[in-house]
């Protein structure tokens, strides 16, 4: 049996096709949670499965040996970001904890030991591990497993001066999503991140941007550091990034693109060449014509649930095709349980939100079809 961690429903699902997954019984389900976040060609994309094929016999080698799909996924992050060397993990958390030890490593090779603390923002999430937990602004995350890695401290998003006192001569990096995702689709405003970026500029701390979420087309650009007009020294992807496979990424700039050097770090299964094939697949779709249709189909979303005009709602807010509907006096979780009773996926986040991530190849007649249920879900209240 399994360890009772998640709280399933009753329904068997069986396949995907598109922006549907189909149940053992064959029922058909629109899918606007794309396995959070990750199905971002949604299901049985042809070049995911052609990818998937091609690579099957030889979905493992391991790390001591070339296979040639890590390198070039590495090359396509590199060119996609303007950042200059990557490492491949298998999962965001895992991404978010080699960047921390990376960081913590370019702090210790330029400036000896003990400047090693790390900021990041209340409302944050950064993963399950211990020390990703810990980098988690969230007090509900930091029970139980004590003693947590040591060396966070959490700012007020969008208070500058907040952060700025929690800033000491040991503080190497600031770790933020841009948009946080978990805590409740929250974008950062843009003035902040600037602020935060020039601070980190002026005092060598490496900014560290988490895109496990946001990133590989999510918000509407390759990663959402580009809209907000900031290259970091280092970011994380993972989710959207293997299309369904799991994989995840540490990109890092010039500061600290040769910090790891031989046996610094490694995983038996990062990088491996079925992964990064089929990642290599999902990168060449996300062209130009490809993001700006994530952003006119994010805004039509955007508009189309503006347009409902119920009184349920209290916001909208999110950039590209992460969108976060606040609502007032009705549980989030509620409207998600009645949209899946009318076959619609959605997700929670925070605090009474309903967070939409539909696959990145939605088109409009779906994002209709879900704003008809959403709307008859509200109106049934
Ligand atoms: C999901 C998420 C993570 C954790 O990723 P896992 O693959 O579940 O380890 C970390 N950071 C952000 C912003 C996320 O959304």
């Amino acid at each position: 049996m399994l360890m009772n961690t998640y709280l399933k429903p009753q329904i068997v699902f069986e396949k995907g096709d598109g922006c549907y997954v189909i149940s053992k019984s064959g029922e058909k389900y629109l899918d606007f949670s794309s396995g959070i976040g990750v199905n971002c060609l949604g299901y049985s994309h042809p070049a995911i499965l052609e990818a998937m094929v091609e690579g099957s016999s030889l979905m493992h080698l391991s790390n001591l040996y070339d296979t040639e799909q890590d390198r070039i996924l590495a090359d396509k992050l590199v060119k996609r970001t303007g950042l200059d060397s990557v490492f491949f993990a298998n999962s965001g958390a895992e991404a978010n904890e080699g960047a921390i030890k990376l960081a913590r490593k370019y702090s210790f090779d330029h400036y000896g030991s003990g400047r090693d603390e790390i900021i990041t923002l209340k409302n944050s999430f950064h993963g399950r591990t211990i020390t990703t937990l810990s980098a988690t602004g969230q007090d509900k995350f930091h029970k139980f497993y004590m003693p947590f890695t040591a060396g966070f401290s959490y700012a007020e998003p969008n208070h500058l001066a907040d952060l700025l006192s929690l800033v000491t001569e040991k503080t190497c990096a600031i770790l933020i999503e841009l948009v946080q995702g978990e805590g409740g689709v929250f974008p950062l405003e843009k003035d902040y991140v600037t602020q935060l970026f020039n601070l980190c500029q002026e005092r060598d701390i490496l900014f560290i941007v988490d895109e496990v979420q946001t990133g590989i087309g999510r918000c509407g650009q390759f990663f959402v550091s580009e809209e907000y007009n900031v290259l970091p020294d280092i970011v994380t992807f993972a989710k959207g990034l293997g299309g369904g496979m799991p994989i995840g990424a540490i990109v890092a700039g010039k500061k600290c693109k040769d910090t790891f050097g031989l046996s610094d770090h490694g995983s038996t299964f990062g990088g491996n060449p079925l992964a990064c094939r089929i990642s290599n697949a999902v990168v060449d779709k996300l062209n130009r014509d490809f993001l700006i249709s994530v952003r006119e189909n994010g805004h039509y979303l955007k508009e189309s649930i503006a347009r409902l005009n119920n009184k349920y709602i209290k916001e909208v807010r999110g950039l590209g095709l992460m969108l976060g509907m606040e609502l007032t006096g009705v549980s989030a979780s509620d409207v998600r349980n009645m949209c899946l009773e009318k076959q619609l996926l959605i997700l929670t986040a925070g605090n009474n939100t309903i967070r939409l991530l539909p696959p990145l190849i939605v088109n409009k007649s779906q994002i209709d079809q879900c704003i008809n249920i959403l709307n008859e879900v509200l109106l049934s209240i």
